[in-house]
């Protein structure tokens, strides 16, 4: 990540765009919640909603996976993504599918389902306008709403122009989104099968609620005969009723939009007196290690995320460093804890560190999710294998040479002579402390001990004992 960041800090152009549309979101996200006394109550009942619906989880699932199948969409369950990635590969060989089209979906990209039809000669296109940007540069999303946040109308002009050298070259909007829907138009035309995500299942009545803006969610579920959803088992609600306040708390905290241009509430395939939809749908219901995460009493907060991106527009780390230096297909806040957790302490631990602890996420989170706490439990679980813990790579983190410190200062500190003795030592010897002490000073002073320490000071005020 460290290089990562480095790079990201570097780039001063994209540094300004996100900047840019950052606060503008979050100037659109503060309009949106005039009303302090009504976000709190959102809030509260967008919590209680998701709290409710965890509790709950297995059951609501069998529920959903009842509902659906009586509706005729056929359920598959997905313990790894390389599970997943084979069934929507078996589905997509059955009907002899050469090509997917895709709505925005952050669970695919948890796939990277791209990647893996390609390799087996399947086409992949991106139809969400901000997808298809960054396919097309071979980016991953920079953030979770918005995929090209970092780029301006110029660096868009100049990549489509590189991808499509005959179309003329503009860095007008709506000339490029006409080259995009041209693009798609023909897409959709072809197309046998569309992949997207689900924003919430509602297990009472086997319904899928998709939001989007640009009609093409509308296009991937409707147009291709076969519509294949995929989303995280925590996606779940209990009953259609929920819905209203959550698709609210996630519209106005994402783009500051009361509703978004489109709702879609799928239940089944084509029914025989409907005129369009697919004639058959899947819907994909993905574990990858979500079920760790709900087995923790503490950290299964972590799952009651719905994907509004606040916690990243209100972050100072990710406002200055931006989504790729994450490294991760989850960045910024939420990201900071989840992709710990399903990828494992070992592996992407030095994100559970790349917070400031300021509480900015938990404070904008629609649904309460309390970031930094979590974020402190996830570095305790590092460097202490906790028996009965489930963390992946807990402990991994612990360095003898910190715990060697980290015991002295306990020592020192659990005794008032020792500690008298030791800040006593250290103020006399202050002159002599490095002024450069391993790569944490590099940004930062190394702290000098005050020449008289606090009981001294209290000492000479008559406040404390000799
Ligand atoms: S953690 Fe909260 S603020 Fe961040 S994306 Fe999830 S719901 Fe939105």
């Amino acid at each position: 990540m460290r290089a990562h960041a480095a790079a990201a800090l570097g780039n001063e152009r994209v540094r300004t765009n996100i900047r840019r549309a950052l606060d503008g979101l979050v100037v659109k996200r503060r309009a949106a919640f005039p009303d302090g006394d009504e976000l709190a109550h959102l809030q509260e009942q967008g919590r209680a909603i998701r709290a409710h619906a965890l509790s709950q989880l297995p059951e609501l699932l069998e529920e959903l996976e009842r509902n659906c199948i009586a509706n005729g969409i056929q359920v598959h369950w997905a313990e790894t993504c390389d599970d997943a990635n084979g069934i929507i590969l078996d589905i997509l060989r059955r009907k002899d599918a050469r090509m997917l089209i895709k709505g925005k979906s952050m669970v695919s990209e948890e796939l990277g389902v791209n990647a893996y039809l390609e390799g087996h000669e399947i086409e992949v296109v991106e139809t969400d306008l901000g997808e298809l940007i960054v396919q097309l540069a071979g980016e991953r999303p920079f953030h979770i709403i918005a995929p090209a946040i970092h780029k301006d109308r110029r660096n868009i002009a100049e990549l489509f122009k590189a991808r499509f050298p005959d179309i003329p070259y503009s860095e007008d909007a709506e000339e490029l989104t006409a080259v995009a829907r041209c693009l798609l138009r023909e897409r959709f035309r072809g197309a046998i099968a569309g992949l997207t995500g689900v924003n919430f299942a509602v297990a009472e009545t086997g319904t899928l609620a998709l939001v989007e803006n640009e009609g093409n969610g509308r296009m991937c579920t409707t147009a291709p005969d076969v519509h294949i959803a995929v989303t995280g088992i925590e996606k779940v609600v209990a009953r259609l009723d929920q819905l209203p306040p959550l698709l609210t708390l996630l519209t106005r905290s994402a783009t500051g939009q009361p509703i978004t241009t489109y709702v879609n509430m799928i239940s089944s395939p084509r029914r025989e007196d409907e005129l369009d939809g697919p004639n058959e749908m899947h819907l994909i219901l993905l574990d990858n290690g979500r079920s760790r995460i709900f087995a923790d009493p503490e950290l299964s907060a972590t799952l009651h995320c719905i994907r509004c991106g606040a916690c990243m527009n209100h972050c100072p780390v990710y406002t200055r460093l931006g989504g790729h230096a994450y490294g991760t297909v989850y960045p910024g806040p939420i990201g900071s804890i989840l992709e710990p957790q399903i990828q494992g302490l070992d592996a992407v631990g030095e994100l559970v560190d790349a917070s400031s602890l300021c509480g900015a996420c938990a404070e904008v989170c629609p649904v309460g999710i309390p970031i930094p706490g979590l974020l402190n439990r996830l570095r305790a679980e590092g460097v202490r294998a906790e028996p009965g813990s489930k963390v992946r790579g807990r402990g991994s983190r612990r360095r003898s040479k910190h715990a060697l410190i980290w015991w002295l200062w306990v020592w020192f500190h659990a005794d008032p002579d020792r500690y008298g003795l030791m800040s006593g030592l250290l103020a006399r010897l202050r002159f002599l402390l490095p002024r450069r002490f391993s790569s944490w000073t590099r940004t930062r002073v190394f702290p000098r001990p005050a020449p008289k320490n606090l009981h001294r000071l209290a000492q000479e005020e008559g406040f404390a004992d000799e």
